[in-house]
């Protein structure tokens, strides 16, 4: 029988009521002739509520242990579901990360999954059973239990849908789909019915929040459709794809924003060879992901260097600094945490010329200031000032995809 990879996310297990209408959603799938392997995350607002705690105890919680703490919100949404399954009569296994051996690297709150072993799972499938995995955690191999960052669970089902070899594998989550702005943000806002997997990577790396990006990138590299889908209706959602000749037509597919980075500037470096390495250098070995980086041309032989991290990382990254300080010579540093990111994409940018241009004049008419600029060849990203997000979302969705379908 076909295989489907179903992910469920946390609203929509977010209470025993609904457990029962995903319970019955499922056996949906199975009637019509699907074997079913579901992906849970932790029931809404969990995960929050355990970091919380990590929190009362700790500023910056020891990393094993805050694995620990996490993984157990999905343990109960699995033990939950499997439960729902077998009262209405359908074979149902629930498993731990651990369990079926979702092995992944090292590096907690952020692990990386390097290889599933399916033996458990296939065996289950055989025999009948709905397969209902823990989403968002795996073991490394001294069996340290790791969790993937947040909004890992869509890896979790992405990654046993390649392993498995799986006909699909179907996002259901709290929207439509995918859209050209957040429609609370946005009113104009349209869903796709298809975008590619580069336009989403970029999406989901520039803000837009339906999908975790690593997801994604497993998508493309082992050519997974995925289908992001409401649980709450039965229409068709987005469909994730190899890109198509006929996305070229359209400049601009998506906006997307982004506050959730802190931009951090070196004040008056000294401009010479070996500098950023010495910076960056610690920064990635604690596992923190750098997104823009500005270096500005040098007048007296020193420079400023900014750029951005993740807000949860920010401090961390800051007293890395700190201790770099004396030896990279800089005068100072300075903090914002009040920026935006704002991005366009579309892969019609490869082949079409002055996006940019007109990206930045829109921006200008409004008087918003652009402080930070990165470019991709599907995307140009620009860091603002945090109260202009969405009136700079508004006005460039307005501009690029306006109010008639490009999709
Ligand atoms: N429960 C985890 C989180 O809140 C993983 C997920 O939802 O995908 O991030
Ligand atoms: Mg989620």
């Amino acid at each position: 029988m076909p295989l489907l990879v179903q992910k469920y996310g946390g609203t929509s297990v977010g209470s025993i009521e609904r457990i029962k209408q995903v319970a019955a959603k499922i056996i949906r799938a199975k009637r019509v002739g699907h074997d079913v392997v579901v992906v849970v995350s932790a029931m809404a607002g969990e995960t929050n509520r355990l970091l919380g705690l990590a929190h009362e105890i700790a500023e910056i919680p020891d990393e094993r242990e805050k694995d620990v703490l996490l993984a157990s919100g999905e343990q109960v949404s699995v033990a939950l579901l499997t439960l729902a399954l077998k009262e209405v009569g359908q074979p149902a296994r629930s498993y731990l990360g651990h369990q079926v051996r979702i092995e992944t690297d090292s590096a907690y709150g952020k692990a990386r999954i390097l290889s599933i072993d399916s033996t458990k799972i296939v065996q289950a499938i055989k025999a009948g059973d709905v397969v209902v995995v823990a989403g968002f955690q795996g073991v490394d191999e001294d069996d340290n239990i790791t969790t993937l960052g947040r909004g890992g669970s869509d890896t979790s089902a992405v990654a046993l849908a390649a392993f498995l070899n799986a006909e699909a594998c179907e996002i259901y989550t709290d929207v439509d789909g995918v859209f050209t702005a957040d429609p609370g943000i946005c009113p104009q806002a349209r869903k796709l019915a298809r975008i590619s997997y580069d336009e989403m990577i970029e999406l989901a790396s520039t803000g837009a929040k339906v999908l975790e990006i690593r997801s994604v990138e497993f998508a493309k590299n082992y050519s997974v459709p995925v289908h992001v889908r409401s649980t709450f209706s039965d229409v068709e959602g987005t469909w994730l794809v190899n890109e198509e000749e006929s996305m070229n037509d359209v400049l601009v597919s998506g906006v997307a924003s982004d506050k959730n980075e802190a931009k951090i500037t070196l004040v008056r470096v000294p401009d010479q060879p070996g500098l950023a390495a010495q910076i960056f250098g610690p920064i990635a070995d604690a596992h923190i992901v750098v997104d823009m980086i500005i270096q500005n041309a040098s007048e007296d032989g020193t420079t400023d260097l900014t750029f951005t991290v993740p807000k949860a990382d920010h401090k961390k990254a800051l007293s890395i600094m700190e201790k770099a300080l004396p030896a990279v010579h800089a005068k100072g540093i300075t903090v914002d945490t009040e920026i935006a990111k704002v991005s366009v994409v579309g892969v019609g940018m490869r082949t079409h010329a002055g996006v940019a241009a007109k990206m930045f004049q829109v921006l200008a008419a409004e008087g918003i200031n652009i402080e930070m600029i990165s470019t991709s060849e599907i995307k140009i990203s620009v860091v603002i000032n945090a109260k202009y997000t969405e009136l700079a979302v508004r006005v460039l969705h307005e501009a690029f995809i306006g109010k008639q379908g490009t999709v």
